[in-house]
């Protein structure tokens, strides 16, 4: 898998558009201080040992970088990674193939791993911890296991949801590494990298405008400043002013908090169809049209953290501020003394 900057990112399709954005090291990689200081030393550390790097957890919502930091980890090593997700590995069988082309110090990204099925996961803690893969072959009475010795390589999993994983799994990496949403000051250097690779001229205003609505999220930065440039090259000779980059959002219905379309059908569901809830994330989704898994891992959690919704023990309540971006008053003693269960 190529993440080369060295492509014109110019006309390619999303996910090589996003490939070349991609920072290469930690020097390009911005935000995330702590998650960054702590990898560094355990880069540092393993490298002053000559070992592999232990395996390494990283959790947070879509978009924040976990992929991006996988390949700089490998990078960092001249390391090979190889890239696959939870639902991908469907038998033991799957998981022998990838391991077994698995080289001596080769990174494996799983994406998506708290989507593991829980028997692919009892072979996978072997794997992690003694660089063994004990499968089972024929079934009856011919079953046998064989022991496949695995050269020692490094796990990186990816998840949206840590709370979703095995104790077991979870002991299994050393420390979890959560990434935060980040600032519009963080995405605001982030969309300048990204502009210059993209060969557009950006100002100081523009990069803050698209930042602060691209909901802490360099993946939505980088998208909405795709299309900003569009809009730049046809309406504005190739410069985004923060005019221009106010006047391209508001044509993707993209609001000043940076909630867009379906942010918005959510808060209405909650609000008018279910009376300001509490309702459960079953009833949004039928309401919204959107698979629950999405609303939970992609639209909640920016809403929550905005202050619009809040997760009661009872289901998604409205806060006042969702009434009134609704342009509705909110009713007394909405923002009630629900507990808060995250
Ligand atoms: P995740 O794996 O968490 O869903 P990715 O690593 O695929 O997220 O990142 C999505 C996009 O955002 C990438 O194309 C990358 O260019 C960009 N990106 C993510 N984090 C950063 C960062 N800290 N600095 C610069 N760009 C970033």
């Amino acid at each position: 898998m190529s993440d080369s900057i060295a492509n014109d990112p110019t006309d390619l399709p999303t996910q090589e558009f996003e490939q070349s954005l991609r920072p290469p090291d930690f020097e390009e990689f911005c935000g995330q201080a702590k998650v960054k200081e702590r990898l560094m030393l355990m880069v540092e550390a393993a490298k002053g040992r000559n070992d592999a790097l232990d395996h390494v957890l990283l959790c947070g919502p879509p978009g924040l970088g976990k992929t991006t930091l996988a390949h700089i980890l490998a990078r960092g090593f001249g390391s090979e990674i190889h890239i696959t997700s939870g639902p991908q590995i469907e038998k033991a069988g799957d998981l022998a193939g990838i391991l077994t082309n698995v080289q001596h110090g080769d990174f494996l990204f799983i994406d998506e791993i708290h989507r593991l099925h829980p028997a692919i996961e009892e072979y996978l803690y072997p794997a992690m911890e003694d660089y063994k893969l004990d499968i089972m072959i024929d079934s009856g009475p011919n079953a046998r296991s064989i022991a496949l010795s695995l050269p020692k390589f490094t796990l990186i999993g990816a998840t949206t949801k840590a709370g979703m994983l095995t104790r077991p799994l979870l002991s299994r990496f050393g420390i979890t590494n959560r990434l935060d949403y980040y600032s519009p000051e963080e995405l605001v250097i982030i969309i300048k990298r990204s502009a210059a690779l993209l060969k557009v001229a950006i100002e100081d205003s523009g990069a803050l405008e698209i930042g602060s609505r691209s909901r802490g999220t360099p993946r939505i930065a980088n998208g909405l400043l795709r299309w900003v440039r569009d809009y730049a090259q046809v309406k504005a000779d190739n410069n985004i002013t923060g005019d221009i980059a106010r006047d391209a959002l508001a044509m993707l219905d993209i609001d000043e908090d940076g909630l867009d379309e379906m942010d918005k059908r959510i808060l209405e569901a909650v609000v008018f169809k279910y009376g300001g809830g509490p309702v459960g994330l079953n009833s949004i989704a039928v309401a919204v049209g959107e698979d629950e898994a999405t609303i939970n891992e992609v639209y909640e959690p920016f809403l929550i953290l905005k202050g619009f919704l809040k997760r009661t023990p009872r289901g998604r309540s409205a806060m006042p501020s969702a009434y009134r971006k609704l342009g509705v008053k909110p009713p007394s003693g909405s923002d009630s003394d629900q507990l808060e269960l995250l």
